[in-house]
């Protein structure tokens, strides 16, 4: 199927508190521009050099977002224009998030990756980290992040019993930190499901969906 259709007749089974992020890391600048012109703003690519070239070649319109693991030394490259980093996944990445976003004179919105997956391989933090990260007094001081959500990824599986379990462990998480409301802190988006679990995760509460294959086609 062409991928304006494809985005369209997903976009018509989300729930409206669900946000969609187009994902289309190593997909060609035409393929993004056939989900532009169908309405999608929203984009998520896991390479800062590739988002920066197709940020530079693109409406302005757009909101991209990094959705990959981010190494310290590359966030300069994104500070100017990011819109939301899902994969932060320690304190002295969130330092430098602020940083950059300080000499760029931005807010960076950026969500918390817990790990819930079984997969050793998985980046995240774990409740531990979490909340060591969420208590601790370097995060006040940082005034131009905000930490609007958390992120997970299930465990590349068919039990789908093993993948429901994970969400619901990352949707408890989530609730029970929804008592912190501070400036830069307020946890609202619940980044969770991909092409084949996306369902599954909008089932156990996810908010925010990041879907690649099922618009743009299987990646090479
Ligand atoms: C590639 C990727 C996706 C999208 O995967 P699909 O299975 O193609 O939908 C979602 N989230 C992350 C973190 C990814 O790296």
């Amino acid at each position: 199927m062409p991928i304006a259709q494809n985005l369209l007749s997903i976009k018509s089974t989300l729930p409206d508190q669900v946000i969609l992020v187009a994902v289309s890391k190593t997909k060609p600048i035409s393929d993004l521009m056939q989900a532009y012109d169908a309405g999608q703003r929203i984009f998520g690519e896991n390479k800062i050099q590739e988002m920066a070239e197709k940020w530079q070649a693109m409406p302005k319109d757009i909101h991209w977002q990094m959705i990959g693991h981010v190494q310290t030394n590359k966030v300069k490259f994104m500070a100017p224009f990011v819109n939301l980093i899902h994969g932060v996944d320690s304190l002295k990445l969130l330092q430098e998030i602020d940083k950059q976003a300080k000499k760029n004179k931005r807010i960076i919105d950026c969500l918390l990756q817990i790990h819930i997956a079984e997969e050793e391989t998985k980046f995240g933090l774990n409740e531990e980290e979490l909340i060591e990260i969420l208590s601790g007094e370097n995060l006040s001081e940082m005034k131009n992040i905000r930490i609007t959500g958390l992120m997970g990824m299930a465990t590349f599986t068919d039990n789908e019993n093993q993948v429901k379990k994970e969400f619901a462990h990352l949707k408890t998480i989530f609730n029970n930190l929804q008592t912190i409301k501070t400036t830069n802190c307020n946890l609202e988006i619940l980044s969770m499901g991909m092409s084949g679990d996306y369902r599954l995760a909008i089932d156990c509460g996810s908010t925010m969906v990041r879907i690649g294959s099922s618009i743009f086609g299987e990646r090479n």
